[in-house]
């Protein structure tokens, strides 16, 4: 009997053990668990199967800061009864950084450069990058160099760009001292385009009227309607349109928007104003490249067709609060932009779920100079409206 009962306990023990163990649920984790930077995912993205149990909330993983995250999930028995577990999620940034550079660089035979002067690389959350110049060269000797600028972020991600630098030969006469007294000649100041009036339409010009009635003109490749540029993806710039910096009656607006904003507490900047057709088409190529075409039109802007081209139209950035990225959405300087923008005659000219009308994706970031009063009406109490529903245009690509 003593021996029954001391075989017996045990064995009622480890069934206890087992029942236990199988009311128990068991999550298996998926073998990636990592998420792209500002990404949308899901728990249930990161669980292959529960066993004796399931997933309580699908709560979206909060993908805005770069690390290692960690996620409590709730997990309800079969018992009805709720168990947390925790994920551990990386976020990573996927997307490569940009180098804007000169694909040639000549230089005389001995001449010093500084070949990282006129890199620039940037990288969508705005890191810090080093770049650093890969091959070999010798500024003495006449040649044909190819050499690669490469550089990478925090995530691993490597992106190189080729240039060519050409050592030519010292030519007689090369040492003698450049004449100090050349006189430099006059800058030549643009014509600023939202300070002129409506261009009279003449012979050549192509007018036209929009589906809500407004007036337009293209003259010499620059479309205005109602006296307002308008650059989207069905109207471009040409390539040689250029203001050359923010116009002054912009610039002038933003240095006011941005003292106001001060004294509220807020330290703005614009941090990428004008961009040339040239800068616009290596800085879109490069997103093609990387992101693909599809991809790439939904927030880069193809050669011609930026607004950054007008002298019109800034990114904003604050320190702490991201950069010319969706980390800037709904943070107080964003929310502030929104809400007093337009004051300064500014429009948020990408405003979020208007993707189907102006062709972009929601950017926070972004403002356009249009004068006080239009941005007023745009403005509408915070529900911004867009140009193109405003004039009754579209944004659309040709091909
Ligand atoms: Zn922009």
């Amino acid at each position: 009997m003593k021996k029954i009962i001391i075989i017996t306990i045990p064995i009622i023990i480890l069934i206890g053990i087992f029942l236990f163990l199988l009311k128990e649920p068991k999550v298996i984790l998926s073998d990636n668990l990592e998420a792209t930077l500002n990404s949308e995912v899901y728990a249930n993205d990161y669980i292959k199967n529960i066993y004796r149990g399931k997933l309580v909330d699908n709560k979206r993983i909060d993908t805005s800061t770069l690390g290692t995250i960690k996620v409590p999930i709730e997990i309800e028995t079969i018992y009805k009864q709720k168990r947390t577990i925790e994920l551990e999620i990386k976020i990573v940034n996927n997307e490569s950084p940009i180098i804007e550079a000169k694909e040639k660089i000549t230089i005389k035979e001995g001449e010093e450069i500084n070949l990282l002067e006129n890199v620039k690389a940037q990288d969508k959350d705005k890191e810090e990058l080093i770049v650093e110049v890969v091959g070999e060269y010798d500024i003495n000797k006449p040649g044909t160099y190819n050499l690669k600028y490469v550089t990478r972020d925090s995530s691993g991600n490597k992106v190189e760009k080729k240039f060519v630098l050409e050592v030519t030969e010292k030519e007689k006469g090369d040492d003698q001292p450049i004449e100090p007294d050349k006189p430099t000649p006059e800058p030549v100041t643009p014509k600023e385009p939202d300070s002129t009036p409506t261009p009279t339409p003449t012979s050549g010009d192509q007018t036209f009227t929009t589906s809500k009635g407004f007036s337009g003109v293209t003259k010499d490749g620059v479309t205005y309607i109602d006296g307002i540029l308008v650059v989207n993806k069905t109207y471009s710039l040409p390539s040689t349109y250029s203001p050359n910096g923010l116009t002054a009656e912009t610039q002038a607006a933003a240095d006011k928007m941005f003292a106001a904003a001060k004294l509220e507490g807020l330290y703005m900047w614009a941090q990428s104003g004008f961009r040339s057709y040239e800068t616009q088409r290596s800085l879109y190529n490069n997103y093609v490249s990387y992101d693909g075409k599809a991809n790439a039109d939904r927030y880069s802007a193809r050669p011609g067709h930026s607004e950054h081209q007008t002298g019109l139209a800034f990114d904003v950035c604050m320190s702490g609060y991201g950069c010319i990225n969706s980390t800037f959405d709904n943070t107080p300087p964003a929310n502030w932009l929104s809400a007093n923008a337009y004051k300064y005659g500014f429009i948020l000219r990408f405003p979020k779920g208007k993707e189907n009308e102006t062709g972009y994706m929601h950017e926070s970031w972004h403002f356009r100079y249009v004068g006080e009063e239009l941005a007023s009406k745009l403005y509408n109490n915070g529900n911004w409206i867009t140009l193109e529903d405003y004039f009754g245009i579209t944004s659309v690509y040709s091909n």
